[in-house]
């Protein structure tokens, strides 16, 4: 396993070696907490691989796998419906290489930097290696906002980052797809640009319209993922999600699609919310009204508040940072699907839903929950499925995406969405087998990090100090 690395002289133990690791990324990496706060994570949970395994030390592999193979960040300048000129900041992290091509989402919203597109990054290798397909880790984006901006400035914004990006992607190098602010309208208008510059038809993104290369069930992949993982967390105590009351979070494509799965199985979500805060529908949230959120958020662009206007007893809850936790997870219910964004439940919200009987807290988000709050929630024997696990459906479904556009053929909707189901068994299989194998059963963060970790350390053995 460790062909061709020498061990480096005076090895030390693991918990030195993961104290001095995290100084180094803090000292290398600074003012990027979200960066830091992913890789803590990790190397908690390493500890116990440390331990059996000298090995990853002598090859220093904690080093080389927190030390991203390329980082890219570029001017995005781009003509506003005025003629105005903006500039923008474009950023692709090339992670990890070890076991398949670079993949990985693109991020287009202000609060966008170096270090949250790190972390996603780091958090990345770990979830590509547990989908049991060949893939790399890599994240990208800008700090564009696409709200507020006519169709037209969006294609101009794209076609001026993908003017750069296409440069360092390929099909066989690093295939980007879509995240927060990235739909299927961006992937178009990149898709359209990189083929334009390159003159080739190749899979370089997923997230593709059906037309020219998508895979059925993408756009579904992440939110359905994250509900079949669920159901296989409470599978282990012999439950099932019909009648559970669910709190989701977010609107956007990764909360919709929760919700649709959450209907197809009996379960009645009750929440929505974006930037702006939270509606509470203690009716749940029926498919028509589902269809309704869908018509306001992917085709008028509208905000969630509007939702009061249309349907008399639901609430709006706008966001009040000053409150210091959320309303939305004070909400009376079984489960919760934070499908927003990074570190939206803090140890506040976590408590509240531990002490509003929530039993499964399943993250379609990257990171929603904070270091403690995740600690909170393995401590109440919570079944709680980290991201990195739980929302993955997404990802291995654009690497269904990929091998239908090498192979130059398209499975029907049927198909995509049993292997998808499969995955996110097999995925929640690794993670529960992993977490009893190293002492701590139950805790699916440490078998998740664990059986993500194993397959890309040991490939970054066999090739040699790269
Ligand atoms: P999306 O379609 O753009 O929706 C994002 C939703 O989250 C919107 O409702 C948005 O509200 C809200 N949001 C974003 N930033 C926020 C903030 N700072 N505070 C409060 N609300 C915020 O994005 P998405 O694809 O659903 O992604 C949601 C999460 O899932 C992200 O963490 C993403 O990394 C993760 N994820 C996505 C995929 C995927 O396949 N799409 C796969 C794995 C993980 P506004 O409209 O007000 O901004």
């Amino acid at each position: 396993m460790t062909a061709g690395i020498t061990s480096t002289p005076g090895i030390k133990t693991p918990g030195n070696y993961i104290n001095d690791v995290m100084a180094l990324v803090k000292a290398k990496n600074p003012a990027e907490p979200e960066f830091h706060q992913a890789v803590q994570e990790v190397l908690e949970s390493l500890r116990l691989v440390l331990e059996r395994h000298p090995e990853y030390i002598s090859a220093r592999i904690l080093e080389r796998i927190t030390e991203p193979e390329r980082v890219l960040m570029f001017r995005v300048p781009w003509f506003d419906d005025q003629g105005g000129i903006q500039i923008n900041r474009g950023f692709r992290i090339e992670m990890n290489s070890a076991i398949g091509p670079y993949k990985g989402g693109l991020r287009f919203h202000p609060s966008v930097n170096l270090g949250i597109l790190k972390f996603l990054a780091f958090e990345q290798v770990f979830k590509n290696s547990l989908t049991t397909l060949p893939m790399g880790g890599g994240k990208g984006g800008s700090d564009f906002d696409p709200k507020g901006k006519s169709d037209n400035e969006v294609m101009r914004f794209c076609q001026s980052f993908m003017t750069e990006l296409c440069r360092h992607i390929g099909p066989d190098t690093d295939v980007p797809a879509g995240d927060i602010g990235v739909g299927g309208r961006e992937i178009g208008y990149m898709f359209g640009q990189y083929k334009r510059i390159r003159n080739e038809f190749t899979g370089v993104l997923t997230g593709k319209g059906l037309h020219w290369g998508g895979s059925l069930i993408r756009p579904e992949a992440t939110g359905y993922g994250c509900v079949y993982f669920a159901e296989e967390m409470l599978k282990t105590r012999k439950e099932t999600l019909e009648g559970k009351l669910c709190l989701v979070s977010g609107s956007g494509n990764v909360s919709q699609y929760t919700v649709e799965k959450l209907l197809d199985l009996g379960a009645k979500p009750v929440t929505f919310s974006d930037s702006d805060g939270a509606i509470y529908d203690p009716d749940g949230i029926t498919r028509e009204k589902l269809a309704w959120v869908m018509e306001l958020k992917n085709t008028k662009r509208g905000r969630i508040r509007d939702y009061t206007d249309e349907h008399k007893k639901a609430i709006f809850m706008p966001t009040d940072l000053k409150l210091g936790h959320n309303p939305l997870w004070n909400i009376k219910a079984d489960c919760a699907f934070p499908s927003a964004t990074q570190n939206e439940i803090n140890a506040k919200d976590a408590t509240n839903l531990i002490n509003n009987g929530c039993k499964v807290v399943a993250e379609g988000a990257n990171m929603p929950s904070t270091l403690e709050a995740t600690k909170l929630f393995l401590e109440a024997k919570v079944l709680y499925g980290p991201a990195k696990a739980a929302n993955a459906g997404g990802v291995a479904t654009s690497g269904l995406e990929m091998s239908q556009n090498s192979a130059r053929l398209s499975w029907s909707r049927e198909e995509v969405d049993h292997k998808l189901h499969n995955i996110m068994i097999a995925i929640h299989k690794t993670c529960f087998e992993t977490a009893e194998e190293y002492g701590t059963p139950g805790n699916l963060v440490n078998g998740a990090n664990i059986g993500g970790f194993l397959k890309v350390a040991n490939s970054m053995l066999d090739q040699g100090l790269v």
